[in-house]
């Protein structure tokens, strides 16, 4: 009887390592598509980079065109007042006429430090452009390649959950239905883990302390004792590797 149950035991504590290693396997992979979606994001932000960039340049180019437009029809202006200067009929006219030619000159002055303020900006514009594509250059193939093997992975990754669950199921086929029973729902119920190893006198999952009346139960091997913290299956290692 004792001898039975301890082997039932055992196929249970096979079972229980057959069930971790295929929910340490799901984690693996469901890991891998935020993996991908990370590698994704590094690219669309360097894009985004060299987009905003290009579209800040397209700007100042708009700018730079219609300062130059103003410094055109000013230059116009100018040359009209001092052909004018030569046909006016009084001083104050003569006068009035060259203040308006000092203020255009003026208004020039300002534009063509804001030409080469933009001229400045238009190189800055350029030259990350230029930094971020290279950057995009460089990675955009390594990250490409990172991704088809996280690919490979996933694929490798769901080939080996499939044989361990069909081994697992050759495992369950082969154990008391009645305890395998009791197992399925304490994993269930328990984060998927239904044996707890009996360690240093406490439950080896939750740390609850066990009375040695409890540890004698245990090591009779006639029922399951579960811990009376976490309900889950008592073992001691020991006795399984009998
Ligand atoms: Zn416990």
């Amino acid at each position: 009887m004792k001898e039975q149950f301890l082997l039932e035991l055992k196929k249970l504590f096979n079972l229980q390592n057959k069930d971790i290693e295929i929910s340490s396997l799901k984690e693996q992979l469901e890991s891998i598509p935020i993996s991908i979606e990370k590698l994704n994001q590094q690219i669309q932000q360097l894009q985004q980079s060299v987009e905003i960039n290009k579209s800040d340049l397209k700007q100042i180019q708009l700018q730079l065109k219609q300062k130059e437009g103003d410094i055109r029809s000013i230059e116009e202006k100018i040359n009209k007042h001092n052909s004018e200067l030569n046909s006016v009929k009084t001083n104050e006219q003569y006068k009035a006429l060259l203040n308006e030619i000092q203020s255009l000159k003026l208004e020039k002055d300002k534009i063509e430090t804001e030409i080469l303020e933009l001229l400045s900006k238009q190189d800055d514009a350029n030259n990350k452009i230029k930094i971020f594509d290279k950057e995009l250059n460089e990675k955009k193939s390594g990250i490409e390649k990172q991704i088809v093997e996280l690919k490979t992975q996933q694929q490798v990754i769901e080939q080996q959950i499939l044989q361990k669950e069909s081994e697992r199921q050759t495992l369950s086929n082969d154990i008391n239905p009645k305890y395998l029973e009791i197992y399925e729902h304490v994993r269930k119920n328990r984060d998927g883990i239904a044996l707890a190893i009996v360690k240093d006198k406490a439950c080896g999952v939750c740390n609850m302390r066990l009375t040695q009346q409890e540890i004698n139960e245990v090591s009779k091997y006639e029922e399951f004792i579960l811990c009376e913290s976490c309900s889950r299956i008592l073992y001691i290692q020991e006795d399984l590797e009998k």
